[in-house]
């Protein structure tokens, strides 16, 4: 059985499982394509479309795969990119595009309706962090106190699902990988790199998905409210 009665710490990935990171990427695009189609009215910037920076962004992304991982600096390019797509390479439009974006993506940021009565609620029993391969910075997304680690592949070099990730959190919590419970929604990215590391893995399934892959999570939830409910067969 799961070593559940190990427990002392909890790590969360943060995109997708304490916030939707896709609704605020969107609608933060949404703002920054008003605002340079104000600056450059004109065919090139009202026949761009989301999609279309959102496919930019991930071929920059890609490029980049070995040279930087800093996820601000991939979307800066990205804009540069974007602005060059459309006939006018501006490199002070791009900043100012990208501080635009950076802005709404922190401050119209969600949390999912059971991510503070969940904190809440563990940080009693529990240390908490987050481990996240991506840039929302707990402080900036309204979850100021709650973790005392937080580890960014952008930072440490490293993403998951490398175990290497789990193990650096592990040290930062000050705890053995066995009594790290790791919860997130990507079964390659969380659940597969818990397992590897020996930390014991939750599946954050919120939309009930059937499991297209044979990676195996020690727990599948459909809601954090369900984590409580594990930890109880302690
Ligand atoms: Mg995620």
């Amino acid at each position: 059985m799961n070593n559940i009665n190990r427990i002392t710490t909890i790590s969360f990935d943060g995109d997708m499982t304490l916030w939707d990171f896709n609704k605020v990427m969107r609608h933060s695009l949404a703002v920054t394509l008003e605002e340079l189609r104000r600056q450059l009215p004109g065919k090139s910037t009202s026949e761009l479309t989301i999609e279309k920076m959102i496919a930019t962004r991930n071929e920059v992304a890609e490029e980049l795969e070995d040279k930087t991982i800093n996820l601000e600096e991939i979307r800066l390019q990205a804009f540069n990119r974007t602005l060059d797509a459309v006939g006018y390479k501006n490199d002070r439009l791009a900043i100012h595009l990208n501080n635009l974006y950076l802005k709404h993506r922190f401050e119209d940021i969600e949390l999912y309706p059971d991510v503070l009565t969940t904190l809440h609620t563990l940080r009693k029993d529990y240390r908490l962090g987050l481990i996240s391969n991506g840039n929302g910075y707990p402080e900036k997304c309204g979850l100021p106190d709650f973790f005392s680690f937080v580890i960014f592949s952008q930072d440490v070099g490293i993403k998951k699902p490398n175990p290497e990730i789990f193990s650096m959190a592990c040290k930062k919590a000050n705890c053995l990988n066995t009594e790290l419970l790791h919860i997130g929604d990507s079964l390659e990215s969380d659940v597969q790199g818990a397992n590897a590391a020996g930390v014991l893995s939750a599946w954050l399934n919120r939309d009930g998905l059937a499991k297209s892959s044979k990676i195996q999570p020690a727990f599948e939830i459909q809601s954090l409210n369900e984590i409580s409910e594990i930890l109880k067969y302690k």
